[in-house]
Order: structure tokens, then C-alpha cells, then sequence
């Protein structure tokens, strides 16, 4: 499949143009221009947020059970449609064929799942204590109409995350995807339209981001605002969102630790740990960062896993051979460059990498540092890009002590084969997903959320529907 031509959709109709000009979407691979995107202006965001309003009360007075069969039909489009949507997505984002692919099936089973949950939004009965009161009933409601905001790391499923819940619940949405990859979102509104769902609840703009959000969320039809990208950007959001007390979710960044015990089988672990570690560059934000390993393991851990880094084949993400495709930014590019040299300003070892690749792209090697001193900013912010810290430890309580040492805390994980071990790093690391002798924390069915500076609420699971609703209480008197 080519590359689409690009449109934004709004108020119920497909916009090839619009009134905030248009910006050119790049191939990661090679540095050309794929097509030029409208910009939505504010007269846009408009009509979108009035749209959403309007559309939320057709979809609401939809049933449950007619929701979820609109969204059943949406994901079995995906799954029709999965090898184009993945070109694209590989085109505009940069990650390996496979790697895409397996996006855009596991989006489809995300969106099957909530279609389901849409039938369980249940409420309570609860008995009166007053004679003469009949009932008091606990139902939820979805929220209103909500904006959405989405990076472009999951340029699938990020979008689905957020459209399959709200729309599950009942919410009219706009949503803005990243700029950078607005056509991988298209094509799933196209499936979603495609399916049943009313038109007018489901906007998607593209624009200038601080300027989209900001109409956006201060608009008096926009009851909700949900965020996947930065810290940064989710505080500002956040604080906007907070100033007309409307509800807000964030899934913001992770710095996940690895504590790899003593008694872990080291080759068994580098197997899972480096596909983890490089998959979309190490893009992802739960991508294990933070390898503790127990200093009697330590050096053929570190020797193994900057071994197997330096054997991956970087290419563009649609040759079949490539392990690792390109950084999705130029910018990101010149970002792990300063990650690298800070660490080793402050006396961290090199053990492979460290340099962007020297070739048409976006490229940067896979890279390995050790000893890695507490100030380096690796270790304080998140590089969200392919390089991998390892450190030995002594004890236990030093591991958990150093995984916890962050502001971060979405996902953590451990390697060991002591029941009494796992339970305990279950216990105490701090990160709403933690993983134990596995990476697979990020399914359909779980809540997936972040501690600390992380984010706010969850999405996926029962529990990512119920962050777009909201509680209300009604209760009934005998007539008098
Ligand atoms: P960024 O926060 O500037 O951008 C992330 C996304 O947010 C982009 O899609 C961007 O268009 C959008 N965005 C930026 N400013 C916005 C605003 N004011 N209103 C609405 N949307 C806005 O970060 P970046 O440079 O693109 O990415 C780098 C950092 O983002 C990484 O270091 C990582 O921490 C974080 N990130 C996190 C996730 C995640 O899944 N949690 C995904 C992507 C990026």
C-alpha cells in the first residue's frame, strides 16, 4: 500500500485542507517526505469540539450492547486491513515490519476487549436505610466528550487505547495523534467510521500541539483530556486540564529498572532482555533501561548484552532482516548523543554504541553503558531511545533501594527463581506494572498506568474504561 494522502476528520466529514496551513510527514528511514498534513486552526477545532458534542448524544443513546458490536466490527476491520496499516505505520514511524504488525493485531485485541467491557459497565444496588425510600442505584455514566492526545512512538496503538474506551463508555471523542505519524490513526478512524460509529462523535485534528490542546481542553464541550507523551507535557496539560476541573489520565514516561538476582539463569534472561530492550529503538515506555545485576553475574551479564547489542541489524523497517529500524526524530537522534556523552563526561563505561550511525535516517546505535554515576542524566531522565544501563549490586535492599531512586514509576522488573524473592520485588517496587522473570506487562486485559511522575489513572483492562465515566447516584422515593 502507498502512503495516504492525508485528511483530518471533522464535524462528520473527511478535510483534505484546513485553516492552519500543512506540515510535511518524513520517512525515519531515508529523511523523505512522505505528504503533507493539514493543519487544523482554530475555526476547526471549533466545529470538532461542537461536533463531539452534538455526536455524544447520538453514539450515548446507542445501546451498550449495539456499542460493542460497532466495535467488534471496527477491530475485525483492523485485523482485514492489518498488512496495509502496518506498512503505513512502518512507513511513518520507522519500526520493523514484524514489530508494526504485531502492533496493529494486539490494537484489535485491545478494541475487542473494551467492545466487551462496554456490556459491563455496571452499576450498584444499595439497600435505603430510610423507610418510604425505595432505591438508591449507583450507575456510571460516560464522562462527555473527551480530547485525546497521542505520541508517536505506538502510532496504533496509543490511539486505540484511548478511542476503544471512550467510545466503549459511551464518549464522543477529538483526537489529535502525533504529527509526526497521523496516518496510522486515520486509517483507524477509517475502520472505526467504517464500522458504525457515528460520525460526529469521532474527530481526529492535526495541528500545532500546544495550540490544539489548549482550545481543546479549555473548550466548555470538552469534559475529559487524556495524554500519552512526556512528563513535561502531561504537567501542562495537567495543570490546564485542573484549571476548569476537568478529569484528566496520563500516561506519561518510565524508567524501568531490571534487578537480575544472583540465582537467574543469565542466558535465559539476555534472550528476553535485549529484544525488550531494543524493540521500536527503545522507544517505548516501559522499555527495560536500568539493568541491576547481582555483582557475581555482572560481567557476563554486561559482556552478553553488549554483545548481542552490537550483532543487531539496523535497517529501514521494511527489509525484512532489520532488527532495529531508525529513531522516529531527527531530534531524537541528537538527544542520545547527549545522553551518551553526559554519562561518560561523569566517567560511565562504553561498552558498545554510542554513536549515530552514519548512514541516510535516522539512525543510532544500539548502546551499553556501565557504571553508570547516580548524576548522569540517563539515570535521571528517560532516554526513551536504545540504550541500556547495567550496574551491579551487593544486596537485595541496595537493588530495590537503587530501582526506587527515581521520579519515574511505570513498569519495573525482576529475574529470579526464589518464590519468596518474587513476591517481595512484587511487594515493593514502586511502578503501577511490575514483571517478574517475563516483559509482558502491557496486555489487553491488565491496567496499564503509571506511579509517581508516570501519569494519572490506567488504561487498558476493566479499569481503563472506567476513567471514562463517571459516578452518579439516583435514588427513588415512594410517590407522594
Ligand atoms: P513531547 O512530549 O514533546 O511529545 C510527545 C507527544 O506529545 C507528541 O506526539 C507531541 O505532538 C505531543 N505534544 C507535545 N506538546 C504538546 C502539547 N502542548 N499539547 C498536546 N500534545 C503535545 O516529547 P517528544 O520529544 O516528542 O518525545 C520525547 C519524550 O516523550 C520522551 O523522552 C518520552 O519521555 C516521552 N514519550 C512518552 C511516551 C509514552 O508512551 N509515555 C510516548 C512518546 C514520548
Amino acid at each position: 500500500m502507498r502512503y495516504p494522502t492525508l485528511e483530518l476528520h471533522i464535524a462528520g466529514r473527511w478535510w483534505p485542507k484546513a485553516s492552519g496551513g500543512e506540515r510535511y510527514v518524513i520517512n525515519p528511514a531515508d529523511g523523505s517526505p512522505l505528504a503533507a498534513l493539514p493543519l487544523a486552526g482554530p475555526d476547526e477545532l471549533n466545529l470538532a469540539a461542537e461536533a463531539a458534542r452534538r455526536g455524544m448524544r447520538v453514539w450515548r443513546a446507542a445501546s451498550a450492547l449495539e456499542r460493542s458490536q460497532v466495535l467488534r466490527r471496527a477491530a475485525d476491520l483492523m485485523r482485514e486491513r492489518a498488512a496495509d496499516i502496518a506498512h503505513v505505520l512502518t512507513l511513518e514511524q520507522g519500526k520493523p515490519g514484524a514489530e508494526a504488525q504485531r502492533e496493529v493485531r494486539l490494537s484489535a485485541d485491545i478494541l475487542e476487549f473494551q467492545a466487551e467491557e462496554a456490556k459491563r459497565l455496571y452499576g450498584r444496588s444499595v439497600a435505603p436505610r430510610v423507610p418510604g425510600v425505595l432505591t438508591h442505584s449507583v450507575l456510571r455514566q460516560p464522562v462527555g466528550p473527551v480530547a485525546a492526545f497521542t505520541a508517536w512512538n505506538f502510532p496504533v496503538n496509543l490511539p486505540i487505547r484511548k478511542l476503544g474506551s471512550a467510545l466503549a463508555a459511551g464518549c464522543s471523542v477529538v483526537i489529535k495523534p502525533a504529527e509526526e505519524t497521523p496516518a496510522s490513526c486515520m486509517l483507524i478512524v477509517r475502520a472505526l467510521l467504517d464500522a458504525g460509529v457515528e460520525p460526529e462523535a469521532l474527530n481526529m485534528v492535526c495541528g500545532v500541539p500546544a495550540d490544539v490542546s489548549a482550545l481543546l481542553i479549555d473548550h466548555p464541550a470538552i469534559a475529559k483530556a487524556s495524554f500519552t507523551g512526556s512528563v513535561a507535557v502531561g504537567k501542562q496539560l495537567g495543570e490546564r486540564a485542573a484549571r476548569h476541573v476537568k478529569r484528566f489520565t496520563a500516561e506519561l514516561g518510565g524508567h524501568a529498572p531490571v534487578i537480575v538476582c544472583a540465582d537467574a539463569d543469565i542466558d535465559a534472561v539476555l534472550a528476553l532482555a535485549v529484544p525488550a530492550k531494543f524493540r521500536n529503538a527503545g522507544q517505548v515506555c516501559a522499555s527495560p533501561i536500568r539493568f541491576y545485576v547481582a555483582r557475581a553475574q555482572f560481567a557476563r551479564f554486561a559482556d552478553g548484552m553488549a554483545q548481542a547489542a552490537r550483532g543487531l541489524r539496523l535497517g529501514p523497517g521494511l527489509d525484512p532482516a532489520t532488527q532495529m529500524g531508525p529513531l522516529t526524530h531527527e531530534r531524537r537522534v541528537e538527544e542520545m548523543q547527549r545522553f551518551v556523552d553526559d554519562a561518560l563526561g561523569q566517567g560511565a563505561r562504553l561498552l558498545c554504541g554510542g554513536h549515530r550511525v552514519e548512514r541516510r535516517g535516522w539512525f543510532f546505535e544500539p548502546t551499553v553503558l556501565a557504571d553508570v554515576p547516580a548524576d548522569a542524566r540517563a539515570l535521571r531522565d528517560e532516554p526513551f531511545g536504545p540504550i541500556a544501563i547495567v550496574q551491579p549490586y551487593d544486596t537485595l535492599d541496595d537493588a530495590i533501594a537503587a530501582a526506587n531512586a527515581t521520579r519515574y514509576g511505570l513498569a519495573a522488573y525482576a529475574f529470579t527463581r526464589d518464590l519468596a524473592v518474587a513476591h517481595r520485588l512484587g511487594d515493593e517496587l514502586e511502578a503501577g506494572m511490575v514483571g517478574i522473570n517475563h516483559f509482558g506487562v502491557s496486555q489487553p486485559e491488565l491496567p496499564f498506568g503509571g506511579w509517581k511522575e508516570s501519569g494519572i489513572g490506567q488504561e487498558m483492562g476493566a479499569e481503563g474504561l472506567l476513567h471514562y465515566t463517571e459516578l452518579k447516584t439516583v435514588t427513588v422515593g415512594a410517590p407522594t
